[in-house]
């Protein structure tokens, strides 16, 4: 047996490359990401096409050659598609990547250290609380609150929606006369995790907006005693710190109020939202939030973190424990010694990415200077797109923006559909491949949107955008 047992060793060491491989391994994918870096401004920032049909099938027995890989990597993945590294992506929510986060992701994978357990990594565990207790202080929570990171914001919506409905108590007889309350505008995961988390049967109140589309509270209020007085469980209230749509914040101060009146769970979903707290327009905006007893923030988002950063802050952390409570036989050991919480004691996880530390180094590399300045920077390109695209003739505007997304479009000569030109504009802009803006539907109408909140969009992008659109339409008008 030993024999065989040596004879297998020998072949399972290929899994740990000696220090001269590694370091010549590591030697090539830097070069690529500098490369990739280097090229980025000039590079498309959408490339229509897919991928050879076989990519990704060939998994073979022996290995291969990294310089081959990474050739296929920038071909059949770093080609086609959005590039949202890019600043010229100004289409839906635009992603980030800092470099300083892909060398913390590096360093965690490298050791691999077990972030779902104190016991498992103390410091761990501790820099991710502290990551949290953070985010609670920008929120304007009390030392009491806590949270976890998440992957996103649809898992960030689900755990506190989890919360609520724990706290609540709705067993699942009651879900039928269970009232949540939100607008049309609300993100789609935010229904979807109702349906997750056993709520699909909820009554779902759609709430009026105003005209700047945020939640009409005087609705809401009526509602709530409307339902209460026919005999429903009016519990969930969900505003929203940044829609998608239109980056509307919801009057959060006003809506805590009512729900701390009628006792409801409030969950704001700053996910797009939330970084603005580091800027002082962006915490008049969101002036209220600390009402909130859940809300959901995108680190990938508003703090340019690469994709897979959300987070989860509540005011009372036992709310999310008792939504996620478990116990497991083999486990005694690491559960017996919490007295801070582990990661795992608050969300649906238990093994997980230790995604603190992608946080921690970018935020301690560059400081809080240039992330308050960056963000700062996309409102107000948002305003300085508002303002000049009114200058131009033919565009109609949206409301000014209350965050860092723009609607508006292009108002075409008399016997042209205005819907489908918008929609012809945005794919020629799109197809060109130089600016990426997206479109919605807003009442039904075909808007056109700009989103901005790549940390690399600077002055350039917009000021290119504002030359395009008016030579695209004007091309557009001419072929008819
Ligand atoms: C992006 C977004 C979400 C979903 O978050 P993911 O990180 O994509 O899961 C939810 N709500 C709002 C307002 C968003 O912008």
């Amino acid at each position: 047996m030993r024999e065989e047992i040596t004879r297998l060793e020998a072949v399972s060491r290929q899994l740990e490359p000696d220090s001269d491989k590694r370091q010549a391994l590591t030697r090539q994918v830097t070069e690529y990401a500098e490369q990739f870096l280097d090229a980025l401004p000039a590079m498309p920032v959408y490339v229509e096409g897919k991928p050879d049909s076989n990519f990704g099938s060939d998994i073979g027995e022996d290995g291969a050659d990294l310089q081959s890989l990474l050739c296929e990597i920038e071909k059949q993945v770093d080609t086609y598609g959005i590039n949202p590294a890019s600043g010229a992506h100004l289409g839906y929510i635009p992603g980030g990547g800092v470099y300083y986060s892909a060398l913390g992701d590096y360093l965690a994978d490298v050791s691999n250290r077990y972030s779902g357990i104190r016991f498992a990594s103390p410091g761990a565990t501790q820099l991710e609380n502290k990551l949290v207790d953070w985010m609670a202080e920008l929120i304007g929570y009390g030392q009491s609150a806590g949270g976890d990171l998440t992957s996103g914001g649809s898992i960030a919506n689900l755990s506190a929606i989890v919360a609520g409905r724990e706290e609540h108590e709705i067993s699942a007889a009651d879900t039928v006369k269970a009232c949540v309350y939100l607008t049309s505008q609300v993100h789609h995961c935010v229904t979807k995790a109702l349906g997750i988390a056993g709520l699909k049967e909820c009554q779902l109140r759609i709430i009026p907006m105003d005209s700047l589309y945020r939640m009409d509270t005087a609705a809401l209020s009526a509602q709530i005693v409307s339902d209460r007085n026919a005999g429903l469980h009016p519990w969930l209230v969900v505003g929203s710190a940044g829609t998608t749509d239109t980056g509307s914040v919801d009057p959060l101060s006003e809506i805590g109020d009512i729900c701390q009146q009628n006792r409801l769970w409030f969950h704001v979903d700053a996910a797009y939202g939330g970084a603005f707290l580091l800027c002082d327009d962006g915490k008049a905006i969101l002036n209220g939030i600390n009402k909130a007893d859940s809300v959901a923030i995108d680190p990938h988002k508003g703090l340019f973190l690469p994709y897979g950063s959300g987070a989860i802050i509540v005011k009372d952390p036992s709310t999310l424990a008792k939504a996620h409570a478990y116990h497991a036989n083999y486990m005694q050991d690491a559960t017996a010694v919490e007295d801070d919480p582990s990661p795992a004691s608050l969300s649906p996880e238990l093994t997980r990415p230790f995604r603190g530390l992608r946080l921690w180094l970018a935020l301690k590399l560059a400081g809080l200077k240039p992330f308050r300045a960056a963000l700062d920077e996309k409102l107000l390109l948002a305003r300085y797109f508002h303002q000049r695209l009114g200058e131009i003739p033919g565009f109609e505007l949206g409301p000014a923006p209350q965050l860092s997304v723009v609607i508006y479009r292009y108002r075409p000569r008399s016997g042209m559909d205005i819907s489908d030109f918008n929609r012809r504009l945005v794919e020629k802009i799109q197809r060109d491949g130089e600016i990426f803006i997206s479109s919605t539907l807003i009442d039904g109408q075909y808007m056109l949107r700009l989103a901005v909140l790549n940390f690399r969009t600077h002055l350039e992008h917009i000021d290119r955008l504002l030359e395009l659109l008016p030579a695209t339409a004007a091309e557009l008008e001419q072929s008819g």
